[in-house]
């Protein structure tokens, strides 16, 4: 049988070591990282991928030393003590094959502390503490800190390290006169600007020997003004490979830039030709990385040369089985990840524990396990929605015989109505992973079938209710006027004019805005290089150039009653993503609104006191939900009367309501029955 993914799968050989393929977990900091007590934690998260077939697996970022902590007290290898716990993750993933490199790092003035230190006290804009200026004596110390952390990573078992270049951390501020504004041997042009990171490179070479991995993480685009220019990266690159490093990694845009690099509304593989730009003047192997989230997209840019190795973080965060899965033939079954950061990013930037909105058991392994029952009961699940699924699936995996029940022809819920979003399009992979799974597992689905309690009660042993929500239906007089429509009926085909207002402006409000004036889904890498004005070569410092003009297909109006800033509702690394995106289509975004009424005329408000008339052809309401609770009684307390029924997803809170929780809400209940 010919292999479905040859290039994915082909050995490499790095001369003194052999990965056994192509796949490299990429370097994700989950929190486990940064205490020594969760340390077996951290070694059940990786043994899992090891276990899955990944070729290489890189750590979170660890410290060299206390000023470079990303936050206070995070991990750090500086210490003999801080070998063994290491020792834990090292042995673990070897148990099963895989290789693992530890992620050097200085967070140089990204740290979220008041210790921080860098090129030149500049401070930046997403961190309220200032470094302060390293003296070149404060260099040759940390030079000797990275040294030493990866001589003592060498002595945890890891077969190499990552020198962390990249994404604006300390040896990137060092790397662009953005940051480095220094007038000694450390500051000036290229040359003088890579002078560290080449010490450090050196100097690790010289204390781990020849025959250990040395990553070395370049910003390939920058993505800031002030970045570096093509010339200055391939330079760069050549220069690290000089000094010995075994593999180039990928490194796209710093933690700073207002151009989404990872987001699910950046096209899948965007950077691929950054990538094969460096590749072009080196002989060591280049890994590829960002937006790549499937074996197909994987074997097209080995096969094409564009890299040697590919890396993927968060796609291995949602399925440890990636690899095996993909060598198997049965890459249908890969949880793909699908790029929300819900679960994952946005829990780092909070300082809590990294999960994955499609996967709840990531980085949970040793908590939530899916136990063979030994007492098999009949279950059913009513309502296919992801909460549903993910509920019906761990039932059926854990032996339990399960039937789903679901009123629509399809699977799916609102999920599949987020997935009619564009630039949302990658969450048709988890209703196909669901699909595969359902019928993996020996789920009875019945579609079309809006159960009654009568057929219930006395059938199953345990009820899990997931009927998820409705739309809410605000008290504004004329709400029952023809012009006015909900989010569903808009995202399910039914169409609106040129002229609309959207009612709410919570996560669903802005995907309306969104659906309602993208030009074209998903984009391509040209279209989306040309709406964010990215050159892909950095031709230009920092490859940024002026985004093209854009002519607003509609004119769109979101409201909402709060006073204060709109569209805050979705996460951390995505929110701002959503805003600038409004604000370049032109959407009015008008706060502290009362809503009068609606009529032929249009919507009529009253904002400060002033009374305005919206003449739009269609007002959208995305103005939260309610659960939808027809077949199951409650208590005072919103708990069922009945102890067989169980309410998890929207049916249990529709406020809030996000697919993160339904998921992994009806994992745990699965889990627990
Ligand atoms: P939401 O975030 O709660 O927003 C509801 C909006 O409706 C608010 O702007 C609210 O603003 C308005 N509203 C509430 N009651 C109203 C009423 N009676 N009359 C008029 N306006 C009213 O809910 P959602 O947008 O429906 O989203 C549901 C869930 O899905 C949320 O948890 C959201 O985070 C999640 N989601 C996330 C994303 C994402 O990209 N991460 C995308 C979509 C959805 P005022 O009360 O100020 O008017
Ligand atoms: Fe991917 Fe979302 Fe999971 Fe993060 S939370 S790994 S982005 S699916």
């Amino acid at each position: 049988m010919t292999h479905p993914y040859p290039k994915l799968f082909e050995p490499l050989d790095l001369g003194f070591v052999t990965l056994r393929n192509r796949i490299v977990m990429g370097s994700m900091h989950t929190g486990l990282e940064d205490r020594f007590w969760n340390y077996p934690k951290l070694a059940a998260y990786f043994a899992e991928r090891a276990k899955g077939g990944t070729g290489l697996i890189i750590t979170g970022g660890i410290s060299v030393n206390r000023r470079g902590w990303l936050l206070p007290a995070g991990g750090t290898m500086n210490m003999r003590a801080d070998v063994n716990n290491h020792r834990k993750v090292t042995d673990a993933v070897h148990e099963h094959g895989g290789r693992i490199l530890m992620q050097a790092i200085h967070a140089g003035r990204y740290g979220y502390h008041p210790f921080s230190e860098s090129a030149s006290a500049i401070k930046a804009r997403i961190n309220p503490f200032s470094p302060r200026e390293m003296s070149v004596a404060r260099i040759q110390e940390v030079v000797g800190d990275f040294a030493r952390a990866c001589s003592l990573a060498k002595e945890a078992g890891y077969d190499g390290v990552e020198v962390m270049g990249s994404e604006g951390y300390l040896l990137n501020q060092f790397l662009c006169s953005r940051v480095n504004k220094r007038t000694d041997a450390y500051g000036g042009d290229i040359h003088a600007r890579m002078r560290f990171p080449l010490e450090v490179v050196n100097a690790i070479r010289h204390a781990v020997g020849k025959e250990f991995i040395v990553m070395y993480r370049l910003s390939l685009l920058d993505l800031v003004e002030g970045g570096n220019t093509r010339e200055e990266i391939l330079l760069t690159a050549k220069a690290l490979q000089d000094a010995g490093i075994s593999i180039l990694n990928t490194g796209i845009g710093w933690h700073e830039a207002n151009i989404p690099t990872i987001v699910t509304s950046v096209p899948r593989a965007a950077f691929r030709s950054t990538t094969a730009m460096v590749k072009k003047v080196l002989s060591i192997p280049v890994c590829a990385s960002n937006r790549i989230n499937t074996p197909e997209i994987a074997e097209d840019i080995l096969s094409s040369g564009d890299a040697d190795l590919i890396s993927m973080a968060r796609p291995l965060l949602a399925d440890a089985d990636f690899a095996n899965k993909a060598a198997a033939g049965r890459a249908a079954e890969i949880n793909t990840c699908i790029a929300c950061n819900q679960a994952c990013l946005d829990h780092t930037f909070k300082a809590k524990r990294a999960s994955c909105l499609v996967n709840p058991r990531a980085c949970h392994e040793t908590e939530l396990v899916y136990t063979p029952t030994t007492s098999p009961k009949k279950i059913a699940v009513v309502g296919a929605g992801v909460a549903g699924l993910s509920a019906a699936t761990v039932a059926a995996e854990r032996g339990h015989k399960v039937t789903l029940f679901e009123a629509a022809a399809d699977i799916g819920g609102q999920f599949d109505m987020a997935a009619r979003v564009p630039g949302k399009e990658e969450f048709t992979e988890t209703l196909r992973y669901f699909r595969n799974l359902l019928q993996k597992t020996g789920v009875e689905l019945q579609l079309n079938h809006r159960v009654t309690k009568g057929e219930l009660d006395g059938k199953f042993d345990e009820v899990i209710i997931a009927t998820g929500v409705l739309p809410r239906m605000p008290k504004i007089p004329g709400v029952e006027h023809p012009k006015v429509m909900t989010y569903a009926e808009l995202l399910r085909g039914k169409a609106a004019g040129q002229r609309v207002a959207v009612i709410g402006a919570g996560g669903i409000g802005i995907d309306v805005c969104e659906f309602l004036l993208a030009h074209s889904s998903p984009q391509t890498v040209e279209e989306w290089t040309h709406e964010w004005g990215v050159d892909l070569y950095s031709s230009v410092p920092g490859g940024l150039r002026e985004p093209d003009k854009v002519t607003p297909k509609r004119e769109v109006w979101m409201l909402q009653r709060k006073p204060g800033k709109m569209g805050v509702g979705p996460g951390k690394t995505t929110g701002w993503v959503h805003r600038a995106t409004l604000n370049r289509q032109g959407v009015r975004m008008l706060d502290a609104v009362e809503y009068l009424r609606i009529d032929d005329a249009g919507l009529h408000i009253r904002q400060a006191g002033q009374e305005q008339l919206l003449p739009v052809d269609h007002v959208i309401l995305c103005a939260g939900q309610e659960s939808v609770l027809d077949i199951v009684q409650v208590d005072s307390n919103g708990k069922p009367t009945d102890r067989r029924y169980h309410l998890i997803g929207g049916a249990q809170l529709a406020t809030e309501l996000d697919a993160k929780r339904a998921i992994r809400q009806g994992a745990e209940l699965a889990a627990r029955l």
